[in-house]
């Protein structure tokens, strides 16, 4: 298959690992938002999040959770965003499972997100009622 996380995975092409374990690899984003953006694969290839398995899934949330801890400790920082895309819509751009951890500093000049969009009177409890109808 050609997918570069997984080429990555077997060390076909190389990347700056900072954690991994038999389910699980971390590794800095070639193209970084912020110094220390790392991402967050299961090793077993995956598209998105509807495909991955609970052990897995749970292995990937506990990593994250080492490794946040790893990244603000070691560069200092106030926060970070952790974030997946889910399809080319929302920004995915490589077919392969992926979580980001981007590092945040005070006044990094990056802006969480944008929101324009307000619920008309009604709206809201109606998208939340159409939600929960679909949620097994
Ligand atoms: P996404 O837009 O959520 O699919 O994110 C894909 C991310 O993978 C981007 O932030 C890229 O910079 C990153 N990326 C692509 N190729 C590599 C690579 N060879 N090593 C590290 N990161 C990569
Ligand atoms: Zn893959």
């Amino acid at each position: 298959m050609d997918c570069i996380f997984c080429k990555i995975i077997n060390e076909e092409i190389p990347a700056d690992k900072v954690f991994e374990n038999d389910k699980v690899v971390a590794f800095l984003d070639i193209r970084p938002i912020n110094p220390g953006h790392t991402l967050i694969i299961p090793k077993k290839h995956v598209e998105s999040l509807f495909e991955v398995d609970e052990e897995t899934l749970k292995e990937i949330m506990l990593t994250a959770q080492k490794v946040a801890k790893g990244i603000i400790i070691a560069l200092g920082l106030q926060g970070f965003n952790f974030t997946q895309n889910h399809g080319a819509v929302a920004g995915q751009i490589v077919p392969h499972l992926h979580w980001h951890i981007i590092p945040r500093k005070e006044n990094d000049g990056l802006q969480p997100w944008d929101r324009k969009v307000e619920y008309k009177e009604g709206e809201k409890e109606k998208v939340a009622e159409k939600i929960k109808r679909e949620i097994i």
